[in-house]
């Protein structure tokens, strides 16, 4: 089911230095799947453009609408952001999609992501990962620099406290301790009997996907879900 609702903002806070999580209100009756994604229908002036965005908590923490945005220089949507204020009201439509978790597809589940394209990732993980302690989960990050993490500490508490779950940042443009250069780097050889679940712009979805076609993957096997 479709729902269409006016979204109070309840607060913003800045993620990274360009990301902020933006939280709404949403009604009681909103019911989605963790990976699903809502439209705003945003307005400056005369302008009236639709845009999407990965709902980022999962659906069992009820009654809000998190989502965390990425501030493009001079993006229609992303200047709106940049002066939205406590209380400001978003028109919203959904949820959409398919990129949602998989629970028949065996017991070994690959996340893969770049920047905010964690959020249907992070959902999905928070969702899933309680239930399914025989599953195994692993997220796999790209980022720029270490300023550029998105959840690290959480995920890393996380990483501690399930054995179950394996976490795996990847950084492009710094020196670290941690791996290095893109997420799509760090598959591994083992690829087969394992979902993948990728998200992020173009370029990490094509080449991941590719990546893992050309290693045999079954195609069945392999969601995305891409920003642009
Ligand atoms: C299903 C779906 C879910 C999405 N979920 C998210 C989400 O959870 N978080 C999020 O930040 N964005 C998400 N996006 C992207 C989002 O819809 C917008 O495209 C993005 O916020 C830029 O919009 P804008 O109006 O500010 O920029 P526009 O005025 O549309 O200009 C966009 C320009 O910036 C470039 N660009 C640079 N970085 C990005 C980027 N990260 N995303 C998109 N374009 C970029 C584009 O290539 C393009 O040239 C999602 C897109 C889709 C289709």
């Amino acid at each position: 089911m479709v729902f269409n609702f006016n979204a109070k903002l309840i607060s913003k806070e800045n993620l990274t230095s360009d990301a902020l999580l933006l939280s709404f209100k949403s009604p009681d009756e909103f019911f989605f799947k963790a990976g699903q994604f809502v439209t705003l229908i945003l307005k400056a002036g005369n302008a009236q453009k639709p845009r999407s965005y990965s709902i980022l908590n999962p659906p069992s923490e009820r009654g809000k609408l998190d989502l965390g945005v990425k501030l493009v220089d001079g993006g229609f949507a992303s200047e709106i952001f940049r002066n939205l204020k406590a209380g400001d009201e978003i028109a919203v439509k959904g949820p959409f999609g398919h990129f949602v978790f998989d629970d028949k597809t065996g017991n070994d589940h690959w996340f893969i992501g770049a920047g905010t394209g964690i959020a249907p990732l992070y959902s999905m993980i928070k969702e899933h990962l309680l239930h399914h302690p025989a599953k195994k989960f692993r997220l796999i990050m790209g980022y720029k620099t270490a300023s550029d993490l998105l959840f690290h500490e959480e995920l890393l508490s996380f990483k501690a406290r399930y054995n179950n779950f394996e976490y795996i940042p990847v950084l492009s443009r710094s020196a670290w301790n941690g791996r290095k250069g893109h997420a799509q780097d760090h598959l591994g050889e083992d690829l087969q009997n394992k979902t993948f679940y990728i998200c992020g712009l173009k370029e990490l979805v094509l080449e991941t996907k590719e990546l893992l076609l050309n290693k045999g993957v079954d195609p069945q096997n392999i969601k995305f879900e891409r920003y642009n």
